[in-house]
């Protein structure tokens, strides 16, 4: 019998980590700047917190990204844990320490429902005792280490500069989750008019979709999906993008040669390209093609350079080239999937 493996936990940042997001060295953080950075954290968040429209506050950015509240909800949690793995190292000999598993406590405690007040008010307390017991810390003890999986080993002084690094990110990825200006989300009955809409602007300026004989509303919902999603700019629904499985003979599946979902009907508004919608869209199909065990697939007319730059930015591989008979004509496609 197989051994179970541990659900996918991300490997813990090295003692010298650099962050290629935010620029942050570990290497070249002293504990004094980091247990400041670390004691302004909550008045960080409340701060970003008052960015945030309060109908932003319970919603995701993206499907898999966590929305404001869930992430003032982590804060909590990093400033609360980072204090308990420190006390830890200090009056323990190696002890070993529980995963966080940040993302199941974001769905098993409803963290999308909290309080905002409530909730930073735990946050302003447990920065507050973080701080307290760094400053228990003697000039012994910042080699202490305590041990998460087997062969992973961090010092006290790795656990304050963590704590620093994981709250000053995530409070920059609060306010980015509550202000970033389109959200993208599960496509709604009601968005399919405006679809259209846009589509048709599309189709006019750009040739696409290209089967013009096609009922654009019948192109875009007349076949079941997996799922769909949109790009909404506060109201108005500005892209799309849709997750099929393949047909019985469908090619793009039969080049892939493993169980695929087809990723369809892309398309973005003329003036919101550029800032990368596409890409964003594409990953919630792949997001949730990899949550069903399927291999996301997609077939792109030759001729369409952009959507070809698209995936090609993303790293994924061209899998083949296929000929679709369009009007009678031979078109020439790209068929591509992430490696
Ligand atoms: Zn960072």
């Amino acid at each position: 019998m197989v051994g179970r493996v541990h659900a996918p936990v991300p490997p813990l940042p090295a003692e010298d980590h650099r962050c290629p997001s935010c620029g942050l060295a570990y290497a070249e953080l002293t504990v004094e700047a980091a247990t400041a950075t670390v004691a302004e954290a909550s008045a960080a968040a409340a701060a970003a917190l008052t960015e945030v429209p309060p109908h932003r506050l319970r919603v995701a950015p993206d499907p898999g990204t966590w929305s404001p509240l869930e992430y003032l909800c982590h804060l909590r949690d990093v400033a609360i844990t980072s204090t308990i793995r420190l006390h830890r190292a200090r009056t323990e000999d190696r002890p070993v320490a529980e995963p966080m598993l940040a993302d199941l406590r974001a769905q098993r405690f409803r963290y999308a429902e909290a309080d905002p007040a409530a909730v930073l008010d735990e946050l302003h307390r447990a920065v507050a005792g973080l701080v307290e017991e760094i400053g228990r810390l003697g000039a012994d003890d910042w080699a202490h280490t305590v041990t998460r999986f087997p062969g992973e080993e961090r010092t006290a002084r790795w656990l304050v500069r963590n704590a620093a690094h994981e709250l000053r990110h995530h409070v920059a990825d609060l306010r980015h989750a509550g202000t970033v200006e389109i959200v993208v989300r599960p496509r709604a009955e009601a968005d399919v008019a405006v679809l259209i809409a846009v589509l048709r602007d599309v189709r006019r300026r750009d040739g696409y979709p290209l089967h013009m004989q096609h009922d654009l509303g019948d192109w875009l919902c007349g076949t079941p999906v997996i799922g769909a999603w949109v790009a909404d700019h506060g109201g108005g629904v500005v892209g799309h993008v849709a997750l099929r499985l393949p047909e019985p003979d469908d090619p793009v599946a039969a080049l892939v040669g493993e169980p695929v979902a087809v990723v369809c009907r892309l398309f973005v508004a003329r003036d919101e390209r550029g800032k990368g919608l596409g890409e964003r869209l594409v990953r919630a199909a792949w997001r949730e093609a990899a949550a069903r065990g399927l291999r996301p697939a997609l077939d792109v007319l030759t001729r369409e350079a952009a959507a070809v730059a698209l995936y090609e930015r993303m790293g994924w591989q061209r899998v083949g080239e296929i000929t679709h008979t369009i009007d009678g004509g031979a078109v020439p496609a790209i068929c591509f999937a992430p490696p």
